[in-house]
């Protein structure tokens, strides 16, 4: 039984002085303990917010593939885990597209994230045009086999892949739950042996309106979720979501 992952980007968002939405996840998290419930903001607040909110998974949006060296303004997997981190998120769109990250490169990011303790959470997700040639399944599972660590047959717990149509992030377009149960079901299928424990969480325009019925389509196990995990007011019936549909 794969528990239902709730979790929270903040990406470029956030001050010492949000820190107080946090708290009031970490307060809905342990109201709701059938979910598991993560935020992950800008590196600047790992440390606090993980200090602050202990029953948070607390997480990075990204890490280097190396443990340590000259690159300029990276962070390892290893510093998140320093820092109070459990997770990480790798290869997120923002990434592929601006900091041109490819397969491989998320690949040996979720390896050293595995490696150096933490759980991973891979994005996957096809642009708009290629959703409109027909060709999105054979993108995202090409992505999913080129993106995924073997570390991941070792420890498929701790790794979620999330399915985030670039076309529905921050747009207020969310795919339809058709569209959703086809790929979720087919990124199962190319799990193999790992079927049973890796979770794939959708995202893309997940709000309080549509959580639950996306929460409930199947073989999805959970959201990542921008926008709406800034406030707490927000994100608290997510996560309440999550939990209504755990218990269905
Ligand atoms: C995301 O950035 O991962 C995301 C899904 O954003 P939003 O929920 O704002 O579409």
């Amino acid at each position: 039984m794969r528990r239902k992952y709730i979790v929270g980007n903040w990406k470029m968002n956030g001050h010492i002085t949000s820190l107080h939405e946090a708290q009031a996840i970490e307060k809905a998290a342990h109201a709701h303990p059938g979910v598991d419930v993560a935020l992950c903001p800008p590196f600047t607040l790992v440390m606090a917010m993980a200090k602050l909110c202990p029953q948070l998974g607390v997480g990075g949006q990204d890490c280097h593939t190396l443990d340590k060296g000259a690159f300029t303004g990276s962070v390892s997997a290893d510093m998140l885990v320093d820092c109070g981190a459990k997770l990480a998120i790798v290869g997120h769109s923002e990434r592929r597209e601006y900091s041109h990250e490819s397969n491989e490169m998320v690949r040996n990011k979720a390896s050293a994230a595995l490696g150096a303790g933490l759980d991973v959470i891979i994005c996957v997700g096809e642009p708009l045009s290629v959703r409109e040639a027909g060709d999105a399944e054979t993108y995202v599972l090409g992505q999913v086999a080129q993106s995924l660590p073997m570390a991941l047959l070792h420890a498929p717990k701790r790794v979620a892949i999330a399915y985030e149509p670039i076309w529905a992030i921050g747009t207020g377009l969310t795919a339809s739950t058709d569209e959703i149960a086809a790929m979720h079901g087919a990124i199962r299928g190319a799990l193999g042996s790992a079927a049973n424990d890796v979770r794939i969480l959708y995202g893309g325009s997940v709000t309080p309106d549509n959580a639950a019925e996306i929460l409930a389509t199947s073989d999805v196990d959970g959201a990542l979720v921008g926008g709406a995990s800034l406030s707490a007011a927000k994100f608290v019936p997510i996560i309440a979501a999550g939990e209504g549909a755990s218990n269905t």
